[in-house]
């Protein structure tokens, strides 16, 4: 494609680019269990002002915008507050989870190098259910990726991370909560190990740290896994998941100055002037840090506690109307709103289908097999609907043949089957290969599915 040789009018341009929306997913109506938090017109309205008001601001001119940096230092503030951080406590906003944990990674590893020189080829060290900006952060820095199992109630198995600690390991980190199956990690017991030994810990809270503090609050049990906790040295949480700001904020915080220091890149001697910036981008959306802020100031603890109590009520019905289907059965016990299900006797990912053909959008998952729901404020008023399609979607499939797996559940089925984990890497590499290019795309021909 090239650059169109005329230009289209903001009004023709609105209604073609309108018009590519057509297929995409209702998030609005809750029809999608991933990806999109949403909590209401009052409160996107808010996000969506904040946002385009500071639309063109950038971030990288703390001195150029004196508004983003009190935008940013606040929303870092609020967010140490929340997690049980002291005066000492300081931190960055990132543009996500991936880029908060990155940071923390880079921090760790040149931490490492200076106070333990004789560590060669470091090692990061992660339970099996962390997300994988662990292992992105370790293959960009230099690192080793261990992984630890989870016991079968899903959470780490604390005397395996203690056997794979080595001389070599310098990061450790858990979550709070995991995304596959909404568990939190024995942080306290897994940060212990690591103080004891010098090495870094941090608690990944990207999904859980804008809901736990209020889920506690509220009288429901979660186990410690913030700034209170001896040995966390630093922690994320992402302001665009349940802080329900934009898309492109995250936090993460460091116990000290002295450790965030590690996180920092100067370059001294550019022409264009003495470079330096906290994290890893340079110009930065001004919108994003904006629309971060407005969300928790718009809301502030009465709101996150009202959304959290509606949550976690439509999380208990949906639990108890998944269990009561035969045959399905949650993983773990989830600790908030974020759950996994599977079965023994009926194909998960066959069931994926048969409530996608009734419009739910679900994520697949495996090792194992299961159903992945992220539930937010727009799932409160769907969860019968819900129930009553995945009761016909269950005895839709309990009778069906496995000729009749259709092709989304087969392109699953086999990749978890797969005994050589890289022949799924070469299958994902085509397909990503494939899906940034312009034009239509075929999944299950690109994998030789029929
Ligand atoms: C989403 C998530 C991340 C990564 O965050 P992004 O914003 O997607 O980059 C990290 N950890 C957990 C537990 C997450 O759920």
């Amino acid at each position: 494609m090239r650059i169109p040789e005329r230009g289209l009018g903001r009004s023709d341009l609105r209604t073609r680019m309108r018009a590519m929306r057509a297929s995409d997913a209702d998030w609005r109506g809750g029809r999608t269990w991933s990806m999109v938090y949403y909590a209401g017109e009052e409160l996107s309205g808010a996000v969506h002002d904040a946002y385009l008001d500071f639309l063109f601001e950038n971030g990288l001119g703390p001195m150029t915008f004196p508004s983003l940096r009190r935008l940013e230092t606040e929303t870092v503030s609020m967010t140490a507050g929340m997690l049980g951080g002291d005066a000492d406590v300081v931190g960055s906003m990132t543009s996500g989870g991936t880029e908060s944990i990155l940071m923390a990674v880079k921090a760790a590893r040149d931490r490492a190098r200076a106070t333990r020189p004789e560590v060669r080829e470091p090692e990061l060290l992660v339970p099996v259910t962390a997300h994988p900006a662990f292992d992105k952060a370790a293959h960009y820095l230099g690192l080793r990726t261990v992984t630890a199992p989870v016991g079968s109630d899903y959470r780490a198995d604390i005397d395996a991370v203690r056997q794979l600690i080595t001389p070599n390991t310098i990061f450790m980190a858990g979550s709070a909560i995991a995304y596959p199956h909404g568990t939190v990690d024995p942080i306290a017991e897994m940060a212990a190990l690591a103080a004891e030994r010098g090495i870094w810990f941090h608690s990944d809270a990207c999904l859980g740290g804008f809901l736990l503090p209020w889920v506690k609050k509220l009288g429901f049990e979660v186990p410690d896994f913030d700034l209170r906790v001896p040995g966390v040295m630093s922690i994320s949480a992402d302001v665009h998941k349940y802080g329900f700001a934009a898309k492109g904020a995250s936090v993460v915080l460091y116990r000290d100055a002295e450790l965030r220091k590690f996180q920092f890149y100067i370059h001294t001697s550019w022409p264009g002037g003495v470079y330096a910036t906290p994290a890893l981008t340079g110009a930065r959306p001004g919108g994003a840090i904006a629309a971060a802020w407005a969300a928790m100031t718009c809301l502030g603890e009465e709101g996150y506690l009202r959304l959290a109590r509606g949550m976690m009520e439509t999380t208990r019905k949906l639990v108890a109307g998944i269990e009561s289907v035969q045959g399905l059965r949650i993983l773990g016990k989830p600790v908030m709103t974020v759950l996994a299900f599977a079965s023994d006797e009926l194909d998960v990912y066959a069931l994926a289908d048969a409530l996608q053909r009734r419009g739910w959008h679900v994520e697949r998952q495996h090792l194992p097999a299961s159903i992945h729901l992220m539930v937010t404020p727009a799932h409160e008023r769907i969860v019968e609907p819900f129930l009553e399609d995945l009761r016909a979607a269950a005895e839709e499939v309990r009778g069906q043949s496995p000729a009749a797996t259709t092709e989304m559940s087969a392109i699953y089925g086999l990749m978890g089957a797969l005994p050589d984990r890289s022949l799924a890497k070469e299958a994902a590499l085509e397909v990503l290969n494939q899906v940034y290019r312009p034009g239509e795309v075929d999944l299950g021909q690109l994998l030789g599915i029929r």
